[in-house]
This record gives structure tokens, sequence and C-alpha cells, in this order.
């Protein structure tokens, strides 16, 4: 969604670089949590266990998305990863997070310990409330390659990834064995997490991120010049500016819609949008099976199927 809301923003303003700001955090956060997956082959061990990667739940109106939740016969431990780079200071008496990059920059940061403390008040609450009775500890995962480890903080298991597993298999032995919670226990509660989990749903971008609407060029975009100049020509998508044709300009010019504005849309607004006149062109175009229609002929709207998002 991000990157489909970048390419429709003017290069050098402080809105594309917010979102490209945004966009590499987000691909960093990946990558860190990829590092940290690999890393948990080698939680090899012969008692059972059973883990779960980027779970999303909610209790309420609280939603949180956990990296890593493992299930362990004596206790479940949440697995955080963080992928930051440089010079990493938890500062004990104001509680606050900060990095020194090679530059020497310092930036304040959220502090990452007290995301672990948050996730583990809750999933304390959500275990409570799903009779899961093992107790509930956190662990913070530094997954950049390049990350020096300063101070740590207070109350929080850290580590930077290559220590994770030895620390994993410190932190279990501290709980006491448990005779109930044999291999057929552990699979239960993975089915009851996995009977609750909630797609996160990620807001459209300009309502996201407060952004006006006119900031957004329009038209269909074409991958090989990055220019709008799309048009429908004999029955497939042309470019105007380099000739290259394309099967799915208009199709992806749709989702860039939904991606920006939200989840509903019609004939007129999408004509505006994709600088097409022809209502029959679009018409075809929101018959794309991963929409759902609502109302008929001129009152039609247009929204994505309930579940689907947007991966991009
Ligand atoms: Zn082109």
């Amino acid at each position: 969604m991000l990157k489909r809301a970048i390419r429709r923003l003017k290069e050098n303003t402080p809105e594309r670089e917010l979102l490209e700001r945004e966009l590499f955090l987000a691909e960093a956060g990946i990558r860190g949590e990829k590092r940290l997956q690999k890393k948990f082959v080698e939680f090899y061990s012969s008692e059972p266990f059973e883990i779960l990667w980027n779970t999303s739940l909610t209790l309420g109106n609280w939603p949180v998305q956990i990296d890593g939740l493992l299930l362990t016969q004596k206790v479940a431990v949440i697995l955080e990863s963080k992928n930051i780079s440089g010079e990493l200071h938890f500062e004990t008496r104001t509680g606050e997070f900060f990095r020194n990059d090679v530059n020497g920059v310092k930036t304040i940061m959220d502090n990452p310990a007290v995301q672990v403390e948050k996730h583990m008040r809750f999933i304390r609450m959500w275990f409570a409330e799903n009779k899961i009775p093992l107790p509930v500890d956190g662990m913070l995962v530094f997954t950049a390659l390049k990350a020096e480890l300063c101070s740590l903080p207070q109350n929080t298991r850290t580590c930077r990834h290559h220590h994770m597993i030895e620390l994993l298999f410190k932190t279990i032995e501290e709980y006491p064995s448990s005779t109930q919670q044999n291999r057929h226990a552990l699979k239960k509660y993975r089915k009851i997490i996995e009977n609750q989990l909630t797609p996160y749903i990620q807001k459209p971008i300009a309502v996201q991120y407060s952004m006006d609407p006119h900031l957004f060029k329009r038209g269909i975009y074409c991958e090989a010049c990055k220019t709008f100049n799309v048009a429908r020509e004999r029955r497939r998508w042309q470019c105007d500016a380099c000739g290259i044709t394309s099967l799915t300009a208009g199709e992806e010019a749709v989702l860039d819609y939904f991606a920006i504005f939200g989840f509903q849309a019609n004939n007129e607004k999408l004509r505006t949008f994709l600088n097409v006149d022809d209502r029959h062109i679009v018409k075809r175009l929101l018959s794309q099976e991963i929409l759902t229609k609502e109302g008929s002929r001129r009152h039609s709207k247009y929204s994505l199927n309930e579940g689907k998002t947007l991966q991009e």
C-alpha cells in the first residue's frame, strides 16, 4: 500500500519523504523478523513446544501483533524483534531509548522494552480469558547486523539475535516443571490461538497519514517509464508516453485507489482517479474477483472483499 501511494506523490515533498521513511522502517522490520525466524531453527529441544509467528490478536478494541510466541510446557515466551542498527542505549533513569548512528547522530525512539512489557500484559489477560494456564514471559531481540547494545533495560530480557536461543533456554529453565502441559495440551492451546487470529487491517494511506487527496497523481501508471499516461487502446492498456503495453495496468490502478483512499469506491470516483471517461471500461475493471459489489447499476459501490488486504 505504501508503494502504491509513494509512486503517486511528487518527489521531494515532505509527504513522499514521510511515506518513504515508513516503507524503509516496515521493510527493515520484516527483514528483522525473517532473521529471527531463521535463527529459531536452532531451538532444538526434546521437550514439546509450539511456535507461532506474526500472531495478531485483540482484547476488546486493543489489537496487538506478536512477532514470535513460543509455547513450552513451563512457560509461554513472547519474542519481539527490533531491527535497529547503531549504538543502542536504554536510559535507566528516564526510561528513554536512543541510538547513535555511525555519524554520531542521536535519535530518541519509542522504548521497545515498554512494548515487550505491554505485550506480556496483553497475553496474560488473553490467556486468562481463554483458559490457557501458562505463565508468560518475554524477550526483546535486536536483529540488526550492526547493532551494539551499550546498555540494557532494567526489567526486560534483551539480547542480540545470535544470543536468543541461549537466553530462551535460560528463561525456560527458570520456571518449574509442569506435569499437566503435555504435547497434546500445547497443540490445543495453539488451536485456541489460531482460531481467534484477527487480521491486521491497514487504514487507507491518505486516511492513516491525513493527506490531502489532491496530492496524489491521477491516471494509470506505466511500470516501464514511471509516468501516468496509460490509456485503453484497442482492448489493451498502452502508454502514450513510451508505447509499452500492459495487461494489468488498469486493474493495478484500481488497487492504487483502494490503497490510498479506502475500501469503497464507485464508478464516477474511479473515472476521475484513472482519467478514464468511459464508464464501461471502469465497470469492467471493477469486476475483479478481489472486489465486492453492493447495490445495482448507477448506485453500485465497490469494496475489497472482506478479509482481503493489499499486500503491496
Ligand atoms: Zn510508459
